[in-house]
């Protein structure tokens, strides 16, 4: 490929006449040259002229043991050795049998099985479907009836994805409101946003209040509600928002009460993000359905997986003719290259105790973070695990925040990208989510180009009028 590659130049006239890029206002983009990367090893990626980047957000929340590792680069050549596809339709393959009895011995005690999609937003579509046959099939209640157990609750700022079922479940106007017409109607409840708490409390001494009214809704609508959306710990897309500790927990028991399946969204927490494998570890939560994608791969195929409770499989079995089977697979479901560096990944976190390595590295980016926080525009650091939020406001004191217009958190990862750093911000929230291999020495690295371009940005006079602009 090396030696073919068309000159830097060239690729970029190419992107600009024929690429759409992602969440990305194209008319803007096409007025600057692109960074395109071509290599990477480790946290570092390389642009076509030789330039090498820190990767501050895991090529977007993906990558878990840096680019190019040879146990995942292995595993893929052995599986191109054998067949790059074949179909579970009706058909089974090795690394898709192996990945889901890992799966299951890794995942929350209770998650049983496995059904593979395709990335994020096809495991949380998955997920919901799950739960609204379930309840159609769950064996039926005396004096009930059939069951209407159809709607779903979420809590607003959340993200589940771009497709239209991960969209109805999703709390961020900007992204999903031009589309209600198309999204089926949900329950929105407030998130545990305790910087800008929607109760004007403050946390412990609210003792979580905000739960009140998602009781209430459960308990008021119980019967018509199949199940509760949730991103455990970390609303990720909302800004980097954390949920106090015990939340998680009383949103179980909470559901467990009103007959209410619990989805995990584990999409961007899982895999070692958090600190624990899957961030419902934290709380010994078992959610009832749980979505994961991203970290799956080790960051290097797309690969969705819905884990579910045998409870849950055991109201899909019948005869043929009862109709009770899951119609749903996508072509690529199960696919034998991603299931198989899957499989290296969990492995690698075995072999090389890659928890135990974020242990040290989550207490190293506390201390490293603690003077960022101290910085005059910087509201609220927000960390959980490699997962990390700064929240920038244009006032401090009364938390008033900048203007989407100043676009603050995109200048600050334009500066940060000009010092070699790679990071991609959510509105206001700068974001930090490095690959779980960053070294201590890599993460202080990261965070000091962070807090300069953060201290350029905050300090230089007025904020140009540009349009506003979102990112996910
Ligand atoms: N859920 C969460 C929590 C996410 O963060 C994302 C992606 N950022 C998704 C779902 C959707 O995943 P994908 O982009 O792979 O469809």
């Amino acid at each position: 490929m090396r030696r073919n590659l068309p000159s830097s130049r060239r690729l970029a006239e190419w992107d600009h006449t024929y690429l759409w890029h992602p969440f990305t206002q194209m008319q803007e983009w096409v007025t600057e040259p692109p960074l395109i990367i071509q290599r990477g090893r480790g946290p570092y990626v390389v642009d076509t002229e030789g330039r090498r980047y820190l990767d501050g957000v895991s090529s977007l929340w993906v990558n878990v043991h840096g680019h190019r590792h040879p146990a995942l680069d292995r595993a893929l050549r052995e599986q191109l050795r054998q067949i790059a596809h074949s179909t579970l339709l009706g058909l089974s393959n090795p690394p898709a049998i192996c990945l889901a009895r890992e799966l299951v011995r890794i995942a929350p005690k209770g998650l049983t099985r496995v059904f593979f999609s395709d990335d994020g937003s096809t495991a949380v579509e998955v997920a919901l479907k799950m739960a609204v046959q379930y309840w159609q099939q769950r064996a039926p209640q005396p004096r009930r009836g059939p069951s209407r157990k159809r709607a779903f609750v979420h809590l607003q700022l959340s993200y589940h994805g771009d497709t239209v079922g991960a969209m109805s479940v999703g709390g961020i106007d900007l992204f999903h409101k031009r589309f209600r017409p198309l999204l089926f109607p949900s329950l929105a409840v407030e998130p545990p946003y305790c910087y800008r708490c929607p109760l004007g409390l403050s946390y412990p001494a609210c003792a979580m209040a905000c739960l009140d009214p998602v009781e209430d809704l459960l308990k008021r609508r119980h019967r018509e509600i199949a199940g509760l959306v949730i991103e455990p710990l970390m609303q990720a897309a909302a800004g980097m928002i954390t949920a106090p500790p015990g939340y998680l927990s009383r949103i179980r028991e909470l559901c467990t009460k009103y007959e209410v399946l619990l989805i995990a969204d584990e999409v961007a927490t899982g895999f070692g993000r958090t600190g624990r494998m899957f961030a419902c570890d934290h709380e010994q939560v078992t959610p009832d359905l749980m979505a994961l994608s991203k970290g799956l791969t080790g960051g290097y195929l797309p690969l969705g997986a819905t884990l579910a409770t045998e409870e849950m499989y055991r109201a899909f079995l019948g005869r043929y003719e009862d109709w009770k089977t899951f119609f749903h697979g996508h072509s690529y479901t199960g696919n034998p290259l991603g299931c198989a560096v899957a499989l290296a990944s969990l492995e690698v976190f075995r072999r090389e105790r890659t928890l135990g390595r974020v242990r040290r590295g989550v207490a190293a980016l506390r201390r490293f973070l603690r003077p960022v926080a101290r910085l005059p525009h910087v509201g609220q650091v927000r960390q959980c695990g490699y997962m990390i939020g700064i929240e920038l406001v244009e006032d401090r004191k009364t938390r008033k925040p900048y203007a989407p217009s100043a676009r603050v958190g995109h200048r600050v990862s334009l500066e940060a990208r000009r010092r070699r750093l790679l990071t991609r911000p959510l509105g206001n929230v700068v974001v930090l989510m490095p690959p779980l291999i960053t070294s201590v020495a890599e993460l202080k690295r990261m965070v000091q180009i962070l807090r300069e371009a953060i201290q350029t940005v905050t300090e230089a006079e007025g904020a140009p009028g540009l349009a506003p602009f979102g990112s996910v």
